[in-house]
């Protein structure tokens, strides 16, 4: 007989520090015990015990067009058919590479690494080398992944945890970055007539997504680069999680590409690896170039590029066309739709924000007056109404992210089925974030 998800998870709490090897999958801030995935198809994902969901993870951004796609799952097999990985170039990693940059021409030069996590500290450390000053500017409630410098009031996993920042990250590299409200152009502003001279660079989330759902008002991004511009820093926009997913050009393509802005560094992860582990950096050349081995600065890894990963991506990428985030559009819109009227029909207020396809619930009177526009109205948010809001989804089948600092993630195989059976779960659900 299979083990219970009890019994897996007690297990896994002796072996592996709190049971999870990414923190937000413990289930701390819903509570509970977390399903041991053994298998997931389309928009489903079914656990050790056979128990089906409709899942909103999406395997937390990657599964674009849905669980175990079968033509990237082909590609996969062939590619690791071919062999695991050689430490040598292989052309996928070219023609990924090509697919990026036809997406969005500005990535001029892309590298590919690993995590996302490797790519921004890779940004930053090509803007401290290019621009030779040390400074970095983050938003409260964006999260670029566990870089040392770029933990300071963080969203995602610490958001879920009420952390601060992280342990054991030295206070010479704390004091080298500044922390700004998200969605305030003036303290951008205070910040370089203060530290000007000494900023290497802006990073900020595309359109953040992982203090929930909190988009950028209009012409914030643009302002960004503009002030970054006139004080001779760079603009590092992280698409970890937008890219490829909001649309064709990612967040970009939405907004950048329409005025005709471009930031000087880009980051990519997850869709770009199809669910396998690929992310990149990309930009500007000039910048670019100053990469190892052409340049001064030091960047690498034993599987960054890795074939069968790569192949992932290369599949991904290839069947994402303007259908696919179109459906992915529609599919949210709905969705979007569903969870407001059924909170409303259980008289809860709440603002419910969006960036593209993405989407998350912030409860509360005030959020639902004011709308949510930084961390500070996130975390003042009534966040504990989406416990049961979660639970009772999840009773029902449906596997929502285990925190409200999360976005909902739809795929291209959210069908008619799919949806509906998360919307036959969303009225309890409400009723249960009312009490
Ligand atoms: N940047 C953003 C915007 C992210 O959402 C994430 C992960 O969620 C990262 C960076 C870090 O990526 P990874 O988890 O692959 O290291």
């Amino acid at each position: 007989m299979s083990p219970t998800n009890a019994e897996v998870f007690a297990h896994a709490q002796a072996v592996i520090p709190g049971g999870v090897n990414s923190p937000v999958r413990a289930y701390g801030s819903v509570g509970g015990t977390p399903a041991f995935i053994a298998s997931a198809s389309g928009p489903y994902v079914t656990d050790v015990e056979g128990r089906q969901y409709v899942d909103l993870v999406g395997s937390w951004g990657p599964a674009l067009l849905g669980h175990a796609h079968p033509e990237v799952v082909a590609a996969v097999q062939e590619a690791a058919a071919r062999g695991l990985g050689f430490g040598a170039p292989t052309t996928t990693e070219v023609e990924l590479v090509d697919a990026v940059r036809h997406r969005v021409p500005a990535a001029e030069s892309v590298r590919l690494v690993s995590t996302g996590t490797e790519a921004t500290m890779t940004a930053l450390r090509l803007a401290r080398a290019a621009t030779g000053r040390d400074l970095v500017v983050k938003f409260a409630g964006c999260y670029h992944g566990h870089v040392d410098a770029l933990l300071a009031q963080a969203g995602s996993g610490l958001a879920t945890l009420a952390l601060p920042g992280s342990a054991g990250v030295s206070a010479a590299v704390a004091a080298e970055t500044i922390v700004l409200p998200y969605n305030d152009v003036d303290a951008v502003r205070e910040a370089f007539a203060t530290h000007g001279d000494r900023i290497a660079a802006i990073i900020t989330e595309a359109a953040p997504a992982n203090m929930g759902v909190v988009p950028p008002a209009p012409g914030y991004n643009a302002a960004l680069r503009e002030l970054t511009l006139e004080h001779g820093a760079l603009l590092i926009q992280d698409e970890v999680l937008t890219g490829f997913r909001v649309g064709y050009s990612g967040w970009w393509g939405l907004e950048g590409l329409r005025e005709g802005w471009a930031p000087d560094l880009f980051t990519f992860g997850k869709v770009i690896g199809g669910g396998l582990p690929v992310a990149a950096v990309g930009g500007r050349r000039d910048l670019m170039g100053m990469l190892a081995p052409v340049g001064p600065v030091y960047q690498a890894g034993t599987l960054s590029g890795n074939p069968v990963a790569t192949a992932a991506g290369l599949a991904t990428l290839r069947l994402a066309d303007l259908a696919v985030y179109a459906k992915v559009d529609e599919a949210a819109a709905r969705l979007r739709d569903s969870v407001t009227k059924a909170l409303a029909n259980a008289g809860v207020p709440h603002a419910l924000q969006w960036a593209g396809s993405l989407f998350s619930v912030s409860f509360g009177a005030d959020a639902a007056q004011a709308g949510v526009r930084d961390y500070a109205a996130v975390q003042a948010s009534e966040h504990w109404r989406y416990t049961p809001f979660f639970h009772a989804l999840l009773d029902a089948g449906v596997s929502a992210p285990p925190s409200p600092f999360e976005a909902w993630f739809v795929s291209a195989a959210h069908d008619d089925e799919a949806l509906g059976r998360i919307e036959d779960a969303l009225p309890a659900a409400a009723q249960a974030a009312a009490t």
